[in-house]
């Protein structure tokens, strides 16, 4: 009976769910009790090309993954998941890849709001002229919810899963986060001047320790505190920062060295770099989350490894403020934990990690002179288990693992660019899109299923933020 049987397995995992409903309705009870005893799960990502961005660099292909509730509990070859489980639901994902979700780093969800608002200027023109005037003028808690649910929607559509924010009102932004079910690392702005949610640093830390006992242990959100950067914060609010974080455990992210002024800047008023700086202050530890980090020398790699420091590498805004290209290569050899973020919609001017993924590898490769200077399988590791790595979440996201929290996505194969298809992880890299992303799933559960979206209501979503938009270009003229 079992060898009868067996075939069937073998076609059962190619078929839909609703086909799967069929076949045990066409052969009944007699064939189905004469399958092997499995377990139920909740989930069954089926039939895709599996890249797992473990250790071993592991790719089923055709693969599939079992999930039940939140954990990821297998990832195999798929009629070996059919064998050994039997899934609630499956999301067919044949001719798809299906990867871990990505991970961004470092971004400003609300400020997609502000999203080719002024573009083609310099940083401190384009921040001081137009973007902390606008923030000054319409930065309120609903807008923080709008623009944080516009951003949501492009972020689950590119197949962000998990994201780290720095911006004002960020309990709104966590509330947000959670009940569209994505996973973030969200940092409370703490700014030395008087801001929306805050009119001095003090006030900001005291919304940042409310926020942070609102949501600590919370399923999706990790709440943190966001010090802005070394120049705009005096010594002793940052190292009030910095405690705050390591008093609750949480997260502390910051801007850092970003343009070659900022460390010009620093130089001549502290005779420092401004990791060196932050270092002579205390500030650094396993808890912070660095952006950027253009400008650094060794002592300044040494220092961010020597603490266990995670980076944040933007190289789209970075290119498009002209800021120089951090010194990835030397990151890496340093061993140092680093991610990849898109900064904010505003200086990017999307939230698309694939695009990020490519742009990462060819500026690497551009600034070094050297086409091999960061292989595609490497900036896949920066979108998804590096980025995991750097906000201290590796042990529960960024690959395709058992154990891990189920936060993983599926992407198209059939455009006439995915055609031929030699190399999966070239293809994430190089030619797959956001728009690409087919389904997601975060915490064990679908957010998006065949570009559907779940948790959100795309129509109302898209139509709040324009609305809001007239507000903003009101507040500029
Ligand atoms: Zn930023």
């Amino acid at each position: 009976m079992w060898t009868a049987t067996k075939p069937h397995y073998t076609i059962f995992t190619n078929m839909r769910a609703s086909q799967s409903t069929m076949w045990a309705v066409v052969f009944g009870a007699t064939a189905l009790t004469a399958l092997p005893q499995r377990r139920v799960v909740s989930l069954i990502i089926e039939g895709g090309t599996v890249v797992t961005v473990d250790r071993e660099h592991r790719i089923f292909s055709p693969g599939s993954v079992a999930i039940d509730g939140n954990e990821i509990v297998d990832v195999d070859a798929s009629h070996a998941i059919a064998e050994r489980y039997q899934p609630s639901r499956v999301i067919d994902a044949r001719e798809q890849i299906v990867l871990p979700g990505l991970v961004n780093t470092h971004t400003h969800a609300p400020m997609v709001m502000y999203r080719g608002l002024a573009d083609d200027l310099t940083l401190m023109e384009w921040l001081e002229e137009y973007i902390f005037p606008a923030e000054a003028a319409t930065v309120s808690p609903a807008f923080v919810r709008t623009g944080t649910r516009l951003a949501l929607v492009e972020m689950i559509e590119s197949g962000t899963t998990t994201y780290a924010d720095m911006y004002y009102f960020e309990e709104e932004v966590a509330a947000v986060t959670k009940a569209a079910g994505v996973r973030g690392v969200l940092g409370q702005t703490i700014i030395q001047f008087p801001v929306a949610d805050a009119s001095t640093p003090a006030e900001g830390l005291a919304r940042a320790e409310r926020f942070i006992k609102a949501f600590k242990n919370d399923e999706l959100i990790v709440p943190a505190v966001a010090p802005h950067a070394m120049y705009t914060l005096d010594a002793a609010t940052l190292s009030a920062s910095a405690d705050l974080g390591r008093r609750y455990g949480v997260p502390v992210l910051i801007h850092l060295a970003e343009t070659q002024d900022e460390a010009r800047t620093s130089r001549a008023r502290h005779g420092l770099s401004p990791t060196g700086y932050l270092e002579s202050i205390g500030f650094w530890g396993p808890e912070t989350i660095a952006a950027h980090g253009v400008w650094v020398d060794d002592y300044d790699v040494r220092v961010l490894r020597g603490h266990d420091v995670g980076v944040s590498h933007n190289p789209e805004s970075n290119m498009k403020l002209a800021s120089g290209a951090a010194p990835v290569a030397r990151y890496l050899a340093a061993g140092v934990a680093l991610g990849l973020g898109t900064d904010g919609a505003a200086s990017n001017n999307d939230l698309d990690l694939f695009e990020a993924m490519r742009q990462a590898a060819f500026l690497a490769k551009h600034e070094a002179g050297d086409p091999t200077a960061m292989p595609a399988r490497v900036a896949l590791e920066l979108a998804t288990i590096g980025g995991a790595r750097a906000l201290n979440l590796d042990s529960l996201i960024g690959s395709l693992e058992p154990g891990k929290r189920a936060d993983l996505i599926a992407v198209s194969t059939d455009r006439a660019r995915h055609v031929p298809l030699y190399d999966p992880v070239s293809h994430l890299v190089y030619v797959v899109h956001g728009d690409d992303v087919q389904s997601v799933v975060v915490n064990g559960k679908v957010l998006m299923h065949d570009r559907s979206l779940q948790t959100l209501d795309r129509g109302a979503v898209l139509a709040e933020a324009r609305r809001l938009a007239e507000q903003v270009r009101a507040s500029i003229r």
